[in-house]
């Protein structure tokens, strides 16, 4: 489960349009809380390092952008306890490279974005055996 507030979900859905047609992605920076919930405090915005031509369906954060992310969470006594990205005319689902690139414990949200309209927003966590992803529900506040 993971507490996302609205205006972060805005933020999210706007960036996905303005990154149309190419991705965006992020990080999510909050806290983890009891029984594995996460509570998610801002969203951080980074580049996508993907080459040009393969940005329209896979995105990475280059390790120096999640080390600048790591720093700023943990400047504010936070962590980064996910990462974001849109899904440029495709299901807000996890594709294979997502899986390959997730690691455990962390929130994968996707958006939807569809002809530059954001729609879709849903949140996924992987097995610890990585076998798969399961959705988790995104509830509003603490
Ligand atoms: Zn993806």
């Amino acid at each position: 489960m993971i507490a996302l507030e609205e205006q972060q979900e805005d933020e999210i859905r706007r960036q996905g349009e303005a990154e149309y047609p190419h991705e965006c992605c992020g990080l999510l920076i909050g806290r983890f809380v009891e029984d594995g919930r996460k509570q998610i405090a801002e969203v951080y915005p980074v580049s996508n390092a993907r080459e040009e031509e393969a940005k329209h369906n896979r995105s990475l954060i280059m390790p120096e952008e999640y080390m600048r992310g790591e720093r700023y969470a943990r400047g504010r006594g936070l962590e980064v306890v996910g990462n974001y990205h849109s899904h440029p005319d495709h299901e807000a689902v996890p594709s294979q490279f997502d899986l390959d690139h997730a690691w455990p414990i962390w929130s994968y949200i996707i958006v939807s974005v569809r002809d530059g309209r954001a729609g879709d927003l849903r949140s996924w966590e992987m097995e610890a055996n990585r076998s798969r992803f399961d959705e988790e529900e995104i509830t509003r506040g603490s």
